[in-house]
């Protein structure tokens, strides 16, 4: 079998590194197509093909991966007469989109590819780039079972928690429950933890103080490590853009719904604000810098203090750089 990756950036190389390793012990090639093409050299120096568009790698492959920035680039990847992979595609063929995308936008591409005979699944990701490294890494896919069945040997290369979640649209809506969820709690807790520091509470020692709390016992405190107890928001792990892309279609899709999301929406202004701010490239918690602002606190731990802190009172569920 051939198997395509589209899309080597943060997620995507880490993750087409470990399904390479799959593909050569098993016997398989790996074609892959960036738009930057210096991204795709590492793979090409292993023995990978390079395909100059992603029609050119829809005809030589049977499965397709696909890690890009959000649905317009996956549309246009998909769709695009001539280059898109709708013109290449074989029927019968799989498209695994792993990109955060709109149930909308992958409803609509998986109806098109339907027509063709070829199956389009919507399969974002959640670990990180820590997690993409290592494999620790949950899959949560939508559409057609029977291609998931076939395929999850290929999910299982680069993911342990590969998981069925319904039809198409699926796999992205349970993806933006988890991303909203994340960005209102970053609000609320820089909300709590400059008070804190307002108050009068050094913020090591407030933050050794939360963990051990019943909260901080599920270690959501552990995600002030890498960024906001540092005062540390670049290399970007995940970048504010992308971020705003993932609340804009979770706060969207509320609307759409007819849900009230107050603590979301709160979420996403102030992740715009940030991007005013010039901050678009940074992390996406670089926005809990507007809070540290408004509370007129500063918060800037050493890192090294935090690595004895971590020594003292290890994670113990999770892995503190997940995200
Ligand atoms: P990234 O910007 O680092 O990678 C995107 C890659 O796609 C780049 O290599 C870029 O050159 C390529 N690309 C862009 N447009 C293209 C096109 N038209 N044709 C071919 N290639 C194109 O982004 P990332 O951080 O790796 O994120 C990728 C996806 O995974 C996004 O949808 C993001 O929301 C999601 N995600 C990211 C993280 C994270 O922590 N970084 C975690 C989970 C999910």
């Amino acid at each position: 079998m051939k198997v395509g990756f589209i899309g080597l950036g943060t997620m995507g190389a880490y993750m087409a590194a470990n399904l390479s390793k799959y593909l050569e012990s098993s016997n398989h090639g790996l074609v892959v197509h960036d738009v930057r093409r210096e991204a795709a050299e590492p793979f090409i120096a292993k023995g990978a093909a390079w395909a100059a568009s992603p029609r050119a790698l829809a005809e030589a492959c049977d499965v397709v991966f696909l890690s890009l920035p959000g649905p317009k680039e996956v549309e246009a990847v998909a769709t695009t007469a001539d280059t898109g992979l709708l013109g290449g595609l074989k029927p019968g063929a799989a498209v695994f989109d792993l990109s955060t995308n709109a149930p909308s936008m992958v409803r609509k591409i998986a109806a098109l590819f339907g027509e063709k005979g070829c199956h389009f699944l919507d399969a974002p990701v959640s670990g990180g780039p820590a997690g993409a490294r290592s494999g620790r890494l949950a899959i949560w896919v939508g559409g057609d079972k029977a291609s998931f069945d076939e395929h999850k040997v290929f999910l299982d290369a680069f993911s342990d928690q590969a998981r069925y979640i319904g039809a198409i649209g699926a796999g992205s809506v349970a993806k933006l429950v988890h991303n909203c969820a994340g960005y209102a709690i970053q609000t609320a807790l820089a909300e709590v933890f400059t008070m804190g520091v307002k108050g009068g509470v050094e913020p090591l020692a407030l933050w050794e103080a939360v963990r051990t709390g019943a909260v901080g016992r599920s270690r959501t405190f552990d995600r002030l490590v890498d960024q906001f107890l540092q005062n540390k928001y670049e290399p970007p792990a995940f970048a504010l853009k992308l971020a705003l892309k993932d609340m804009t279609l979770a706060t969207d899709l509320g609307r759409e719904l007819g849900v009230p999301m107050r603590l979301s929406n709160l979420a996403y202004t102030d992740m715009v604000e940030a991007m005013g701010r010039g901050w678009e490239g940074q992390d996406s918690r670089s926005a809990m810098k507007l809070q540290i602002e408004r509370a007129g606190v500063e918060i800037a731990v050493d890192p090294e203090r935090i690595k004895a802190a971590l020594e003292r009172d290890p994670p113990t569920t999770g892995d503190p750089k997940r995200s």
